[in-house]
């Protein structure tokens, strides 16, 4: 069964360590997510953005597969299914289909307009125990489609909508969504302190989490980072894999071409993704 993010939030800010939210684009994804959280005894959180649910043909047909998946793989590790920046309207959309937990992103509405709409949305999610993300500073690179600049948030805006009763919250910390460029100024751990001295025990939230160094994930987590974003890794390593299945001529030789074969060292690859990011967030064994 789906469980908010709420109680797996706050064992790992009091533990000292964070949960990983892995974003799903189909049936392999998930699976290979859901598998490597179940062999790492690890709560997890399966991310969902608007973009990725109209590939998968909408919030139903994820409700459904993942809940499938979940008694047929006999998934017994707190698992979370996650909207990941959605808007007002895709919050109660996916609230209605069934979804356990929504971000809503109102980072680019002015801060009386995102505490408006938060709120209301804290309000409906509570009644039926579904956690909430809210953000504050947008994060810098591609949500998609919607462009940032690598913001950073003001700590005092944080602590406003940290005080709607949001179950989580993420805020810019210099962190960048997608590949990280090479003159990047790294996570600004001055802000991150001050965000988490103001928000005290809130579970705060890293997005962008591909390619930040594993010292910068280790010291985020000490600063009260208990939830971190994960995308574009496992869709790297996905890629890697799949590419050298057909360079070396696999789908060539037998029934190679079939897409249980063709798929699956892509879905070798994101398992070991998973658990790499797992073992760094130090949430293996928690759940
Ligand atoms: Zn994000």
């Amino acid at each position: 069964m789906l469980v908010s993010a709420s109680e797996m939030l706050t064992k790992a800010k009091a533990g000292k360590y964070a949960v990983g939210q892995f974003n799903i684009n189909n049936l392999e994804w998930t699976k290979a997510i859901l598998l490597t959280a179940q062999e790492l005894n690890s709560p997890v959180i399966l991310g969902v953005s608007e973009g990725a649910a109209k590939y998968m043909c909408g919030f139903n047909t994820i409700v459904g597969m993942v809940n499938g998946m979940l008694e047929t793989l006999n998934i017994t590790v707190p698992v979370a299914l996650h909207l990941d920046h959605g808007s007002y309207d895709g919050a109660y959309a996916a609230m209605n289909a069934g979804f356990s937990s929504v971000m809503f992103d109102g980072s680019h509405y002015a801060i009386d307009e995102n505490i408006a709409k938060t709120t209301q949305i804290i309000k409906d999610a509570s009644a039926k125990g579904i956690s909430v993300e809210a953000e504050v500073g947008a994060i810098g690179g591609e949500e998609d489609g919607v462009v940032g600049s690598g913001e950073v948030a003001d700590p005092k805006e944080c602590k406003q909508i940290a005080d709607l009763g949001v179950t989580m919250l993420a805020a810019g910390i210099g962190n960048i969504h997608g590949k990280y460029p090479a003159n990047w100024a790294g996570l600004n751990f001055e802000v991150l302190a001050k965000i988490q001295e103001e928000t005290g025990t809130m579970p705060l939230v890293l997005h962008g989490g591909t390619g930040i160094p594993a010292e910068m994930i280790q010291k985020a987590i000490s600063l009260g980072v208990s939830k971190i974003n994960v995308n574009t890794e496992c869709q790297l390593s996905f890629a890697e894999a799949t590419r050298k299945y057909i360079e070396d001529g696999k789908d060539l030789q037998g029934k190679g071409f079939d897409p249980r074969k063709l798929l699956a060292p892509g879905v070798e690859a994101i398992k070991a993704t998973v658990k790499e990011k797992m073992e760094l967030f130090g949430s293996v064994g928690k759940a």
